[in-house]
């Protein structure tokens, strides 16, 4: 059977809205190396985005003024130029995400760096897949669990997830091959634990599914759990995600330029509008984005299954 009749119709007609958020993946350079990381990032990477690439970037930016910049990778505040582009983006009034997996915040040369995502009012996205050690450590790494604890601490104390212009959103995705929990159950839950046993606030949970591409699927697939984990997805399909689904409304870019309607189709080096060579991000007018249609595979299943998923969570 070929993927086309394996992809419901709904998923196979999505057209872009116009732009919300333009999201930067500045590179595939990482202090982490995650099992289910879908752009297989880590230590060993060394893609970053050049100075001349950034400075396009940000002139763009300047330019057509996105409501919201969200920066990603790798560990985007490792790339070197994160700092300007957020400075950038802030000057044009876009509210700024930086996805941040909290050991970075412990980084040796990075001891400022919670108090520059405050000066600048960043709104932090950070990935806490849950709130018991053992799941976390055996996701991300040893030792992952507690550099997570002291990065959300460190957060806390200047005012993340206690004041509201300093947003903490942290980040759920299951450990295994199933689907996340209920967003605002599983909420309550990390709210409870992880204020009782380390004092921490944060201002809410978004779960995201695991997407079945790149390092996630070579971990199913070594597993036995790649068909079961589709057919799981499959059954799910529920067709009021559609209107919401993330690549209506987000411009992924990679560190070259390079423009995708997601991060996981840059994962996938699947260009904008799924046309080879992928346009840069220099040559695109926004505003001609809308209506266009978005390319679609089985690998959407994760983004329609259930209550959906996005970059910020269930999108119903
Ligand atoms: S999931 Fe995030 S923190 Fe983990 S390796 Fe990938 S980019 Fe790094
Ligand atoms: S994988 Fe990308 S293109 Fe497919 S539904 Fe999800 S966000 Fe849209």
């Amino acid at each position: 059977m070929t993927e086309h009749v394996l992809v419901p119709a709904g998923l196979q007609s999505l057209r872009r809205s116009s732009l919300a958020t333009l999201q930067l993946n500045l590179g595939r350079y990482c202090n982490l190396a995650c099992t289910h990381c879908h752009v297989d990032a880590s230590p060993g990477r060394r893609e970053m985005m050049s100075v001349e690439v950034r400075e396009r970037v940000i002139e763009w930016i300047r330019r057509y003024r996105p409501p919201t910049v969200d920066l990603t990778g790798g560990a985007p505040e490792l790339i070197p130029g994160f700092r300007e582009i957020v400075i950038a983006a802030r000057d044009v009034g876009a509210v700024v995400l930086d996805r941040c997996n909290l050991v970075v915040l412990l980084e040796q040369g990075q001891e400022d760096l919670v108090d520059f995502l405050a000066e600048h009012r960043v709104q932090v996205v950070a990935s806490l897949p849950c709130y018991l050690k053992d799941n976390v450590d055996r996701q991300r790494g040893r030792g992952v669990f507690d550099g997570s604890i002291e990065g959300l601490q460190r957060l806390n104390r200047v005012g993340y997830g206690r004041r509201e212009e300093l947003g903490l959103q942290l980040v759920y995705n299951p450990t295994g091959a199933g689907l996340p929990s209920d967003q605002r159950e599983l909420e309550a839950a990390y709210r409870e634990r992880l204020r009782d046993d380390w004092g921490i606030e944060f201002t809410g949970l978004w779960c995201l599914a695991n997407v079945p591409i790149r390092r996630y699927r070579g971990y199913l697939e070594r597993s036995g759990g790649l068909a079961p984990y589709e057919a799981l997805l499959r059954d799910a399909f529920n067709p009021a995600t559609l209107d919401h689904l993330m690549c209506r409304t987000t411009l992924s870019v990679d560190h070259e330029g390079r423009l995708f309607d997601c991060d996981f189709h840059l994962a996938l080096d699947r260009p904008l509008g799924g046309h080879a060579p992928a346009p840069m991000l220099w040559d695109l007018d926004p505003r001609t984005l809308e209506g266009r249609p978005v390319p679609t595979g089985t690998h959407c299943l994760a983004c329609t299954a259930g209550s959906g998923s996005s970059c910020s969570g269930a999108v119903v």
